[in-house]
């Protein structure tokens, strides 16, 4: 069963935060759309809710690769893109239902959380506490 980074939207200030902290992560700037964690606004609640990779145990993301560029991690359940075999297609981002899988602006290779090793980075800057890490089984 893999661990991801939960939200809890009734928590969440659409402060961005979580955005800014993962690019800086994995890009070293201050940019969400190079973020593996989106921020979603339901203007008819408006509410906020982030948006992110819930390593699902059946991954349709993985399904829909045409290259087998996408992975789930046997022991751990992390669901990863290989970014050398990845064409940048984008089958893999209409197939997720989570909207979790986004294409790099850069490089046009497919992103998703990676947990940023085990130490999920969105979560330690989440002041309000609306990420946490923890839950596990999805899809
Ligand atoms: S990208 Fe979407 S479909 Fe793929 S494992 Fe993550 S949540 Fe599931
Ligand atoms: S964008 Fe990359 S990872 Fe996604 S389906 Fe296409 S080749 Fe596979």
């Amino acid at each position: 069963m893999a661990r991801f980074v939960r939200s809890y939207p009734e928590r969440c200030t659409g402060c961005r935060v979580c955005e800014l902290a993962c690019s800086m992560a994995h890009d070293g700037v201050f940019n969400p759309e190079k973020a593996r964690i989106t921020i979603h606004t339901r203007s008819l609640e408006r509410m906020e809710r982030a948006l992110v990779c819930v390593h699902c145990d059946k991954p349709r993301c993985m399904d829909a690769c045409p290259v087998d560029a996408i992975s789930k991690d046997p022991t751990s359940g992390l669901v990863s893109v290989d970014g050398e075999a990845c064409t940048g297609c984008g089958e893999c981002v209409e197939a997720c239902p989570f909207d979790a899988m986004k294409l790099h602006p850069e490089t046009g290779k497919a992103i998703n959380c990676d947990l940023c090793g085990g130490d999920p980075l969105c979560v330690s800057y989440c002041r309000p506490g609306a990420l946490e890490f923890g839950g596990t089984g999805h899809g």
